[in-house]
């Protein structure tokens, strides 16, 4: 039988930070590990246009932080392995154990979850229906089929403003669709979005259904909060934005985590099991962006070095 492959630190996830703490990690030599099924770049890939990252007065692409984040990580010899998703994470001794979904093993001896965060959905009817056809997640992705058609963004923070502006590339309205009375989204995109003329808002709404009309997406039923009549909104595209859920999964019984399911973590991002590290969407952290991600990544990857050589000296 193979022997079971031994790594220094495994990184679950590789968005900003996890390629950030991918970059520290293999800058100081050690053998370092992502793990990501998906594309590397994370959620910020199916972003249009980073504003706020600092160095890019002009902006940047999403798709370009994603990119450029990777390719520095593997300069400095992270490796990259996104065949299989990692499954289970188990203690062993003091070190831990992955398997992914081929029933493939590698012991670390620290891990770093930076899983990220998956979309909320609305739960109403028609939408996992028409989920593909009309009913959308990424505008990024799925704007272009929508050129001079109406569309409507559900949610009124970031996410939600910032992608109905994208859409007015394409749409020719855009509502936008938010159960309160006013948008929580911050200040200076809130203005393009009110200086924009393709933008409607529909105000104290919500969705409770979205309609189909041959397969596609025909409309949305919006009830009101502040008890005016139920509306009928037709059109041909839905984009929803209400916020994410972490992806916790791999560690829920592993360390604590808060209320709504983010990890716990102290101000190095050590959790609250020895040798296990998280940084970015998936932590209780406050402010989710991408420089704070690189930033809890690198701090994460850093006390894992440390923690490894602590290790090393007391043997
Ligand atoms: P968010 O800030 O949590 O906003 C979610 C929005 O959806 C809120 O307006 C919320 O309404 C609404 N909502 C939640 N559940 C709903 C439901 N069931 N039905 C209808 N509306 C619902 O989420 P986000 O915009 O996805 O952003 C997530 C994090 O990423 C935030 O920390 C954000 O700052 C960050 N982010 C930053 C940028 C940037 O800096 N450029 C871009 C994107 C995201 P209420 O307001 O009533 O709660």
């Amino acid at each position: 039988m193979p022997e079971t492959e031994i790594i220094d630190i495994a990184i679950i996830g590789g968005g900003p930070a996890g390629l950030t703490a991918a970059l520290y990690a293999s800058r100081a030599r050690a053998k370092t590990v992502v793990f990501e099924s998906g594309l590397p770049g994370g959620q910020i890939v199916t972003t249009d246009w980073v504003e706020n990252y600092p160095g890019f007065p002009d902006g940047i692409s999403g798709m370009e932080v994603g990119d450029l984040m990777h390719r520095q990580a593997e300069k400095f010899g992270a490796e990259f392995r996104s065949f299989a998703a990692i499954e289970k994470i188990e203690p062993q001794g003091i070190d831990f154990l992955l398997t992914n979904a081929e029933d493939e093993q590698v012991v670390a001896h620290a891990v770093i979850i930076a899983t990220g965060a998956v979309p909320k959905r609305l739960n109403v009817p028609g939408e996992a229906e028409f989920t593909g056809r009309g009913v959308s997640w990424c505008a990024t992705c799925d704007g272009a089929f929508f050129r001079d058609k109406v569309v409507a963004v559900i949610g009124g923070g970031d996410a939600a403003v910032e992608e109905a502006l994208f859409l007015t590339k394409f749409a020719s309205t855009v509502h936008i669709v938010h159960r309160r009375d006013e948008l929580r989204a911050t200040k200076c995109i809130q203005e393009k979005c009110f200086a924009n003329e393709k933008i409607t808002f529909q105000y104290s709404r919500v969705v409770t259904e979205v309609v189909g009309d041959g397969g596609k997406v025909a409309g949305i039923r919006l009830a009101s909060t502040k008890g005016e009549p139920e509306i009928l909104l037709p059109l041909d595209g839905v984009f929803i934005f209400v916020g994410v859920e972490p992806k916790n999964e791999l560690v829920r019984d592993l360390c604590d985590l808060s209320a709504a399911g983010y990890i716990k973590i102290d101000h190095n991002g050590l959790t609250s099991y020895p040798g296990l590290y998280a940084a970015g969407d998936v932590t209780d952290s406050d402010l989710k962006q991408v420089i704070t991600a690189a930033a809890k990544g690198a701090s994460a990857a850093f006390e894992a070095l440390r923690w490894i050589d602590e290790r090393l000296c007391s043997i």
